[in-house]
């Protein structure tokens, strides 16, 4: 992890304009420093330098479909490094929506307002955004069709959508009632505020029960955040109620030292972790569930279900892993199910050791752009680009933690790589990383959307 010593007055004063105001007040970080270092560790050399767009006559159309963190990225970044290429960005949503920093949305700490940004910028960069859903890609006709009947015609497709869920694997979560009360909130946007009124309305002295899918699952820690910031509102607000951690896997799947000691420094006898646990069955009636070692009946029954590519890229049969995942060549990020068309971030099969992050899709977006930009130009790509990891979990309304890991190119394994001696984790929680984590927050919404 990179920290400045400066102070967060100087940092705010050695920057201009737009970008001062795109920094967090207690910011200690450069936007600029980390954007720079961020594009440096995903390219070759001759494509940084963060100059803006070209001009020319156009090198080509591309198509992205999903303004997330991966898809949102990729269509700035070709903008930036590419300039000449005719951009269009297809999103279902009017407004970017962030999942990371959304459970303290849940636990009361923020608002959904602190976590929704425009796409108002990439328009300003060139970006031609389609609003509206994406429902099928034809890889021979390289077109890209929408709800509504527009074609879209490429030369490049981008897809970055995400995941969707297979609620179908646990009895009763597919009904319609289920749908209106058993909440997941693992895309944040309507049902991030949802569960927020849910956890409100509830007594003291109730019951939230999160349940936790077998791995893997979009973004390894949240839901260990997520009880703690809950656990955390409640001791405030709610000092008789329980949050009952239920996972289907044997032990906490990432920053476990930490987690476990805030589960015991901060909510003993507030959280309750039971491991090994996959959830069976819910009944949306009585808001209960059934588990391999329990049944439970909760006041606030979260469940996060199990997860897969979302449904565009199953659809166009690039979920070639499992059913459940894009396999992609990892120095263009192309779909090994089908040429021409680049799947990033939640909605691949990871390499070794990656997590499905924000972070992650940001990176694996500047691969992908830099590649595309190579491919469309005849020119050679990158033959060992490097990306970054870095999550951020805060344990406390205050105090987060972090991870992080650097990923190169093994040539022989044709995948990423964890650098051995990269990375690390925090040795303890601590206020100042809770405000490096808003930051980072910040200075990534920044380079996603070019705000
Ligand atoms: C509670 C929580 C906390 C998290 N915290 C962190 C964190 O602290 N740090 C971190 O790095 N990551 C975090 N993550 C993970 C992070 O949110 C994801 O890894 C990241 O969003 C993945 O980026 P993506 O581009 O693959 O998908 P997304 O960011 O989900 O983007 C997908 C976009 O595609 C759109 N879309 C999908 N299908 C279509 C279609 N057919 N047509 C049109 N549009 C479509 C969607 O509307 C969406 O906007 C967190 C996740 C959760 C749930």
């Amino acid at each position: 992890m990179t920290r400045s010593r400066r102070s967060p007055r100087t940092t705010r004063r050695s920057l201009r304009g737009s970008e001062a105001l795109a920094l967090n007040t207690a910011s200690p970080l450069s936007r600029r420093r980390l954007l720079c270092a961020g594009a440096a560790a995903a390219v070759a050399a001759p494509l940084f330098g963060c100059a803006n767009a070209a001009r020319g006559p156009s090198i080509g159309r591309v198509v992205v479909i999903g303004g997330g963190y991966g898809g949102a990225t990729a269509a700035r970044y070709l903008r930036l490094w590419g300039g000449n290429i005719e951009v269009t960005l297809v999103e279902r949503n009017t407004e970017f929506v962030s999942c990371p920093l959304s459970n303290l949305v849940i636990s009361g700490h923020k608002q959904m307002a602190d976590i929704t940004r425009p796409y108002a910028a990439l328009e300003g960069l060139g970006v031609r955004r389609v609003q509206g859903e994406a429902v099928a890609i034809d890889p021979q006709a390289r077109q890209v069709r929408l709800a509504d009947g527009r074609t879209l015609g490429y030369d490049r497709a981008i897809v970055s959508p995400g995941v969707d869920f297979t609620p179908g694997e646990v009895i009763g979560l597919d009904s319609p009632v289920a749908h209106q009360k058993i909440l997941h909130a693992w895309k944040a946007g309507p049902q991030t505020a949802a569960l927020r009124r849910q956890i409100e309305a509830m007594p003291d002295g109730g019951v939230y029960a999160l349940t936790i899918p077998t791995a893997p699952f979009r973004c390894p820690p949240g839901p260990y955040e997520r009880a703690c910031l809950v656990a955390d509102h409640f001791r405030r607000f709610k000092p008789r109620s329980k949050v009952l951690v239920l996972d289907a896997n044997p032990e906490i799947q990432s920053k476990k030292v930490l987690f476990e000691r805030a589960f015991a420094e901060h909510y003993k006898g507030i959280i309750e972790y039971r491991p090994n646990n996959e959830l069976r069955q819910v009944d949306a009636a009585t808001n209960s569930a059934k588990l391999d070692f329990d049944d439970v009946k909760a006041d606030v029954l979260n469940v996060i279900p199990p997860q897969r590519a979302a449904d565009i890229v199953r659809s166009a049969g690039l979920a070639n892993i499992n059913n459940r995942w894009v396999g992609v060549h990892w120095l263009t990020m192309e779909a090994t199910a089908a040429p021409g068309i680049h799947v990033l971030g939640d909605a691949t099969f990871a390499a070794p050791l990656m997590p499905k992050s924000g972070h992650l899709a940001n990176q694996h977006a500047k691969v992908a752009a830099a590649a595309i930009i190579q491919l469309l130009k005849g020119e050679p790509v990158n033959a060992t680009p490097v990306v970054a990891n870095t999550c951020y979990s805060y344990v406390t309304a205050l105090e987060a933690v972090h991870i992080s890991t650097v990923h190169q190119y093994d040539t022989a394994e044709k995948t990423f790589k964890v650098v051995p001696g990269s990375g690390g984790l925090s040795t303890a929680a601590s206020e100042l990383e809770g405000r490096i984590a808003l930051a980072w927050a910040d200075n990534i919404w920044a380079d996603t959307l070019a705000i």
